[in-house]
């Protein structure tokens, strides 16, 4: 009788401390910044030639040999969140928040040459000593997409006019960027994306101190780097390592 009961007791103690003890783990408030920074789930992994036929005279020992896929040439197209993890993306052209109100394209994944992605994975690694990361706004930009603006915004101190020439965009080479918390919350900056004003030019006396002072954080990351900042917009970057216009490849 008094083991039954002190068995019971037991059990008791036992419930109540895993009851008080499983909420007593921090919440995860700041969980979904935006879209959030889940892990590519699904990221391909870089098309990697199957080499599933072993070689001929497979050693009997039978070690399973794990052949590591290929790094990407430096002028190969890839998902930057596959190599980059960490970095938020919300294109801007990739819904209606945009200048234009319209969808120019119709992804949501930004892809870079894997050369230029690769100093772009630098230029978070160096940012997130400081608490900081990137969000991307526009990377690779298809030849059509370029038509499109054009057409709706057919003025060239905006948009690159297709007839004679597209936008750096479109060589898979240039990314606009700004800066975020490790949190993903928003960065105080000179002005907001496709800003037509002044104030979004890089010569920063025109506003306030510590949007000037982010603003010339990111330059320095970006250009550390190896990028080339546009004097007329302070998002906008280049890799200095220039490649063609792509016409082929379609995320
Ligand atoms: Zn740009």
């Amino acid at each position: 009788m008094n083991i039954k009961r002190l068995s019971a007791l037991l059990s008791l103690c036992l419930l109540l401390y895993c009851g008080c003890a499983a909420p007593a783990s921090p919440g995860h408030a700041e969980e979904a910044p935006g879209t959030g920074n889940s892990a590519p789930a699904d990221g391909r992994t870089p098309a990697a030639p199957l080499e599933a036929s072993g070689p001929q005279g497979a050693p009997s020992e039978g070690v399973p040999e794990e052949v590591p896929a290929p790094e990407p040439a430096d002028s190969d197209f890839v998902k930057v969140t596959d190599y980059i993890p960490t970095i938020q993306v919300e294109l801007a052209y990739a819904g209606t928040d945009n200048f234009t109100g319209q969808a120019i394209y119709d992804f949501t994944e930004a892809y870079l040459r894997y050369g230029t992605a690769k100093k772009l994975a630098a230029v978070q690694e160096a940012l997130k000593a400081q608490g900081l990361g990137l969000l991307i706004w526009d990377a690779f930009r298809p030849t059509a997409a370029q038509f499109k603006l054009w057409e709706v915004c057919p003025d060239p101190t905006y948009v690159a006019n297709p007839e004679t020439g597209f936008s750096s965009h479109s060589r898979g080479n240039t990314v606009d960027v700004t800066l975020v918390s490790l949190d993903g919350t928003a960065v105080e900056m000179p002005t907001g994306f496709d800003d037509f004003s002044p104030l979004a030019d890089r010569d920063y006396s025109d506003v306030d101190a510590l949007p000037a002072a982010n603003a010339a954080l990111l330059e320095d990351a970006m250009t550390q780097a190896g990028f080339t900042p546009y004097q007329g917009e302070w998002w906008h970057f280049s890799d200095s390592d220039v490649y063609e216009v792509e016409t082929g490849f379609s995320p």
